[in-house]
């Protein structure tokens, strides 16, 4: 069973906000309250991290980042 990182406490993500470069908060999961037309953001985290790309394409958790400076939302998936 995939496991994400992320919501089990194995990794913290860091996001820098694009609009005024504060650093985000993780506000939580995004499944349950976001429809399917919202503008979701992928950055692939493994990628970024180590280097190799990632041919996993299996399931993909999101989750709700937000900038306490201007409010600013943005979801990533973090891979499973
Ligand atoms: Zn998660
Ligand atoms: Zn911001």
């Amino acid at each position: 069973m995939p496991i994400c990182p992320v919501c089990n406490g194995l990794r913290e993500v860091f996001l820098i906000c694009s609009n005024c470069g504060h650093s985000m908060i993780e506000s939580g999961k995004v499944m349950d309250y976001y429809d399917d037309y919202s503008p979701y953001m992928e950055i692939d985290l493994m990628k970024l991290e180590d280097g190799y790309p990632d041919n996993n394409s299996g399931h993909k958790c999101a989750h709700l980042y937000r900038c306490p400076i201007c409010q600013k939302d943005e979801v990533i998936f973090i891979k499973e």
